[in-house]
């Protein structure tokens, strides 16, 4: 399978996954909270940065089915929507227990984990 790139910007979401947490980044000089992470807020350019730990629930912005090309390690067609996290916050994830039939915008959902190996646990979403 394909395993994510972990940096220094996104340790923290991959130590989270691991103990069950989904954490999004935040900026400690303004408080706003950003997805994907990055080393500076775009909001203010502070560089002093924390995370929360988000309530797991969201609904569907936008979604795709993949069905073509093969992924390694999956069974297709998988669903890949972006979530509107209740924080604020959109991320990218796979949906599952979801048939491509069923998915629409504005489902609601909530995060599950995947615990892949001793190092990685991806989340995955599934219907709320
Ligand atoms: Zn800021």
């Amino acid at each position: 399978m394909i395993r994510p790139m972990i940096g220094r910007d996104s340790q923290f979401f991959w130590d989270g996954t691991q103990v069950g947490e989904l954490r999004i980044q935040t900026c400690n000089a303004c408080g706003d909270l950003r997805f994907p992470p990055g080393p500076a807020c775009p909001a203010c350019g502070a560089f002093d940065r924390g995370h929360v730990v988000a309530a797991g629930t969201g609904t569907v912005f936008s979604y795709v089915v993949h069905r073509h090309p093969p992924v390694p390690g999956k069974e297709l067609p998988i669903v890949i929507a972006l979530i509107d996290l209740d924080e604020g916050v959109r991320m990218v994830g796979e949906v599952v227990d979801v048939g491509d039939e069923e998915i629409e915008i504005g489902m609601p959902l909530r995060v599950d984990w995947n615990r892949v190996d001793d190092e990685l646990t991806l989340p995955v979403w599934r219907r709320a």
